[in-house]
């Protein structure tokens, strides 16, 4: 299928940038790098966990699209050690079944995004340029926010509690960035995935909660989001 002329314009306008696929399935690994190098990113395939976690350390990718159950080391294990080294590579991980979901979510991983096979690879080289969209956003226009003890600046994306830098993944630092830019505004699950996540609430809104809960745990006593029951969540000066 030949791109139409605004996808051609967005092809223009998007910083390209090289996306590591850590897939041990051959026919997905070729779907996803045919459809990705059509949208102008480069590709690299590693097709187990530790020649995953060693191009990713070596090619600096601008995201990497992770398989679970992998040969070697599995995806869990391979996100963990990049975030315990300091890397903080937008993650999207492909789940095979709905447990492995669990199980991503429930460790805690630091992935930005998640998505379960079978996929549409549109789906997910639109969650890609999702999370390398929100990685490399720098805003100028807007200034460095204050909340309580936290400190957020979104040109650097920096975030600090009590002058201490608190790590928070693309996705985490764009929620409390989020949040924080409308004090005490409630805001509902879906509103957050569409505003946030930059897609339609496809993914069922667990994942926002799992999010605000990392964030939560990241600023400890320092936490500025409140809860608001039945409704979404809400950041503000504690009192
Ligand atoms: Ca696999």
């Amino acid at each position: 299928m030949n791109p139409t002329p605004a996808a051609e314009q967005s092809r223009a306008d998007q910083g390209k940038g090289l996306v590591l696929v850590v897939e041990d399935e051959r026919a997905i690994s070729d779907l996803l790098r045919m459809y990705l190098s059509r949208e102008g990113f480069g590709v690299h395939v590693a097709s187990d966990g530790p020649s995953g976690l060693s191009f990713a350390r070596t090619l600096h990718p601008v995201a990497i699209i992770l398989d679970v159950g992998l040969p070697g080391i599995d995806g869990t294990e391979v996100c963990r050690q990049l975030r315990a080294d300091g890397d903080w590579t937008p993650i999207l991980f492909c789940t095979a079944r709905d447990d492995e979901v669990d199980r991503v979510l429930g460790l805690e991983l630091g992935a930005d995004d998640y998505i379960t096979k079978p996929f549409s690879p549109r789906e997910v080289v639109a969650r890609v340029k999702s999370v390398v969209r929100r990685a490399s956003r720098a805003n100028t226009s807007e200034g460095p926010l204050a909340m309580g003890a936290i400190k957020l600046d979104p040109v650097t994306r920096r975030v600090t509690a009590n002058e201490v830098a608190i790590s928070l993944t693309a996705t985490e630092f764009d929620l409390l960035a989020h949040l924080m830019a409308h004090p005490g505004r409630v805001f509902s699950r879906e509103q957050l995935l569409s505003e946030v996540w930059g897609y339609a609430a496809v993914v069922g809104t667990r994942t926002v909660d799992v999010h605000v809960a990392q964030v939560r745990s990241k600023l400890a006593e320092s936490d500025v989001i409140r809860t608001v029951r039945g409704v979404g969540y809400a950041a503000e000066t504690p009192r």
